[in-house]
């Protein structure tokens, strides 16, 4: 990985594995989101662990966790950055790629993208504003 070269400064991350329990997010090919987004946010974890970071996540296990918690946790522990993994479905089986979705475009938010597409070597879908994301929009980082 890459040095990272733009403004972030923090030292404490909050990773979020989007879905849990009751909620399984997409499902296909006999699989579950919550499940690969649970697994992702602790490999995820440990990574930033071993570089360092102090990390807060908002699941650890199969459990439901609602977006108000979720926002609850990282704010009351003050992160520096919030990550929610996701892992999207599409009716189009050729469609693939990374994307990041972020409250306002930010230089983390691009060196991650960047890192992702030259690791993984999957279609760049951008980093992208959705304001209108209920744990972009209620989290404080
Ligand atoms: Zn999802």
């Amino acid at each position: 990985m890459n040095d990272f070269k733009g403004n972030f400064m923090g030292r404490l991350i909050c990773i979020d594995a989007g879905h849990g329990g009751t909620d399984p997010g997409v499902c296909g090919n006999g699989l579950k989101e919550k499940d690969i987004t649970l697994k992702t946010a602790l490999k995820i974890g440990k990574l930033l662990s071993e570089y360092g970071f102090d990390v807060v996540y908002t699941r650890t296990k199969d459990i439901y966790v609602t977006l108000s918690e979720r926002c609850r946790v990282t704010n009351s522990r003050k992160c520096d950055a919030f990550v929610s993994i996701h892992d999207n479905s599409a009716a189009n089986t050729t469609a693939n790629g990374i994307e990041i979705l972020c409250y306002i475009k930010n230089n983390l938010a691009y060196y991650i993208q960047q890192n992702l597409i030259d690791e993984l070597n999957l279609t760049d879908r951008g980093v992208k504003e959705r304001k209108d994301l209920y744990v972009l929009n209620s989290t404080d980082m």
